[in-house]
Order: structure tokens, then sequence, then C-alpha cells
């Protein structure tokens, strides 16, 4: 550390990020407007950077893009992204790309995995990045703590097999599998649909009572298990076409199914039927999000009945000890005190966020840069009724943005012409109060806590 000081004392180190490989020290560094890998010695991989002679002393200042990323990965174990099976364990999602730190202290607190890379398709459309970028943003962000404890990297909410391929390439070992749009509600030509993914008559000799425990019996009458056959044959034959893909190209990876964005809960015999289709084919899962009863709507706290959402909770939790065991994935999982206490007796669950961290990145803007703070306010207004049309029926009606109550939606839904039109002046401001950004993130997040009491 003193010798990076004094080779180089216009830079701010990161002391927690300094490594030594052999005669190399490795660190990242502030500079004015940016962060560099600062690499003394013999350069340990093919780097990209300018080199200076400083004192006699070869200095290479390279750039924190996904392709230095990767070489510092193949040097340093603990920046690559592994599976979190069975753990209790976060989604952090992070739209900024600044907020990883924080999330890892987060996490720390909680005592959970973290999932530092994690965005969906449709996140990266609308903040225009790509896999490689937010996994190279959780790399550097890791490297800068020299958090060497493990953490997941889930692609989420895929629903084609070239995004899944684009987040194999960028090195993710966690997909998220939405299969809302293969899903089929219709009741028309049910067994040529059945007929695509299994003989019918086999079907329904299989499919008649299952005691998951005693008390909790799942009982298929008529031609109940055709029906949910026709609605799911298209989504099971896709999954397994990328659980094979998957199988071949990454070998060990947390693998989720999510059903949270279609319009109907997911029924209990549905959530069965789906996953043990999937088993007696081979497929393990590491996490399954049906649609619970009630609504998640982003950014604020949970509406509907505790009490039905609790025996919701219930069934779905026994489903997957009987089936697996594999955890729960509650997503828009983020402000929802009122259902923690409820998560913490079906756990370790998985908790996916990602707008929260957005929503507090807008805290730092408010407190330090309230002027740019009421322009994003009103400009999230004037686009709020266009972008809330991707999110139709999760969201109330509001009127006001804001960071309290309601308002708070405005904010979460627009985050991506918001993100468009004042990114570099977010960036600038988040990055100037960096350390604010990480406590301010671990505090909220702490609210998380009463989730993952019993263990
Ligand atoms: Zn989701």
């Amino acid at each position: 550390m003193e010798e990076l000081r004094r080779l180089l004392p216009e830079f701010q180190f990161y002391p927690k990020s300094v490594q030594q490989i052999r005669e190399t020290t490795l660190a990242l560094a502030k500079t004015e407007d940016r962060e560099v890998l600062v690499i003394v010695g013999k350069k340990p991989a093919k780097f990209e950077g300018k080199v200076r002679k400083i004192n006699g002393r070869r200095v290479h200042i390279c750039p924190t893009d996904f392709r230095n990323a990767k070489k510092l990965q193949s040097l340093l174990p603990f920046l690559r992204p592994k599976p979190s099976w069975l753990r209790s364990s976060v989604g952090f999602g992070d739209r900024t790309g600044l907020a990883t730190p924080g999330h890892i202290r987060a996490a720390r607190a909680l005592g959970v995995f973290p999932v530092l890379a994690q965005q969906s398709s449709r996140e990266l459309r609308k903040t225009r990045r790509n896999f490689e970028q937010v996994m190279s943003r959780a790399v550097w962000g890791v490297f800068k703590e020299g958090y060497q404890d493990g953490f997941g990297a889930d692609a989420d909410h895929l629903s084609t097999l070239e995004e899944v391929r684009k987040a194999v390439r960028a090195g993710f070992t966690g997909f998220t599998i939405d299969v809302s749009p293969y899903l089929d509600y219709s009741e028309s030509n049910l067994l040529v649909k059945v007929s695509r993914w299994s003989s019918p008559a086999e079907l329904q000799r299989d499919y008649k009572r299952f005691e998951i425990v005693p008390g909790f019996e799942l009982v298929f009458e008529g031609d109940e298990v055709w029906r949910i056959c026709a609605r799911f044959s298209r989504a099971l034959n896709f999954v397994v076409k990328v659980w094979k893909f998957l199988i071949d190209k990454v070998g060990d990876f947390d693998f989720e199914i999510s059903l949270d964005e279609t319009s109907e809960p997911t029924s209990p015999k549905e959530h069965f039927f789906f996953v043990r289709e999937l088993k007696l084919r081979g497929v393990k899962i590491t996490s399954f999000a049906p649609r619970f009863v009630g609504k998640f709507e982003k950014a604020v706290d949970y509406k509907g009945d505790l009490e039905k959402l609790k025996e919701n909770l219930r069934q779905h939790y026994l489903i997957a000890q009987y089936l697996g065991p594999y955890k729960l994935s509650i997503h828009s999982g983020s402000d929802k005190p009122s259902i923690y206490p409820l998560l913490a007796e079906v756990g370790p669950v998985h908790i996916k966020t990602s707008g929260t961290t957005y929503l507090v990145a807008l805290e730092v803007i408010q407190q330090y840069e309230p002027n740019l703070f009421s322009r994003i306010c009103r400009f999230a207004e004037s686009v709020y009724e266009k972008e809330k049309k991707a999110y139709e029926g999760l969201i109330g009606a509001p009127k006001k943005a804001g960071l309290e109550g309601e308002g708070r939606q405005i904010l979460h839904v627009t985050y991506g012409p918001v993100l468009k039109k004042f990114g570099r002046e977010i960036t600038q401001v988040l990055f100037k109060h960096e350390e604010e950004f990480y406590s301010k993130l671990e505090k909220h997040f702490g609210a998380l806590s009463p989730a993952f009491k019993k263990q």
C-alpha cells in the first residue's frame, strides 16, 4: 500500500482491493472520474492498459472493463461466481452498476449468500446494457471490497435460448427461466397439446393422488392433469432444451423456473406437475418462483390477506421439500416487511430484489443534489403512463413521483428513460458519495433480516 501511494500519489487506492501475486501488486484506484486497475511489477496476465515507468518500477494503468475483469477472474478464484444451491440467498439487482460493495455489506450483515450480478433481459434492454457489463461491474465491485466468501450471478427472466447463450458467454452461473411466453391458457385441442409432452393415457394413470405430508394431499380428477399439461407443454419442452444446453456448456449452475409474471396465481397442483415432470426427465432446479396469492407490486408492501399467503407459502414449500428440496424464490421481494416473518417459516428462501437498489441510489441524489432529484421526478411523471405498460396489472395509480409510499412506483418503473437521460449525472453523484450509498444500501436491506431468522 505504501509503495502504491508513493508511486501514484494522485490516485486514491481502495485498501481492501490490494492483492499480491508473487512479485506483482494489483489494486483498484479511484481517479477523478473513474476507477482503474493498477498493476505494479510484471503483468501476471495479458491485461490491456497503459504502462509507465515510475522510479524504475513498471506501473500498468488498466481500464476496469469486461476483458480485464475476465483476466482478473482467471487469476483470483474468488472473483468467479458460483451457484448458491440451498443456502439462503438474496438477489441484488444493480441497474446503476455501482452498488456491489453495498450489496456485499448488506449480505454479510444478513448472513446470506449474495447474488451480485443479476439483471433480467427486460432490464438490460431498458438500461442499454448487456450481460458482460453486468458481470464486469459485479466483479470489479467484489475486487474493490476484497470479498472472498463467494457470490452468485443470475441471468434473470430469460425466455429464449439466445438470451441463455449470451448469459453463458458472459460467465453467469445462475439462470432463471421465465416460461410465461410459453403458457397456453386456452382449452382447445387439449390432447394435441398434451401429446407434445407426454402420452395422455400414461399421464392419467400416473396422476391420481399424492400425499405430500399427512393432511396435505394433491388429488387430480377427471381430465385435470390434461388441462394442466396442455397449459405447460410448450414451457416444459423449452425448459428441457435449456437444461440440456446448460449441462453441456456450464456444468454446475443454479437453475430457477419463474412463473411469477403470469396472470393467475400458480396452483399447488400446477407447481407439483411442472416440477415433477422436469424431475422425471432429469432436470434439477435450485429454486422455483410461483406466482403467489395477493399482489407483489414493485417497491411497496404486499397487498393481500397475510393468512392466505401464509397457507399458500406453506403448500408451495411442502411441495418443494417433497420434490427437491429446492428453494422458493420470491420476486419483487424488496419493500415487503409484512411478509418477511412468513418467509422465515419456509426457508431457506431466495429473495430477489432489483429496483430497490435504484431507489436507494435516488435517495443519495435527493440528499446531495436535490435539484437533480426534482428534475428526475418531473421527468418520471411525464413518462410514467407509457412505461407502466410493461408492468400491466402490477401498479396502482399514483400521481406524484417520490421516495415515499406509492410515488416510489413511478420512480421504480421509469428507470429506463430516467437512466438514459440522467444516467451520467446520477453516476457522478453516486461515485462522489459512494460510501454514503453503500451505508444506505446496507441499512435498507437490513429490513430483510426477519426473513432469515430461523435457519
Ligand atoms: Zn420475476
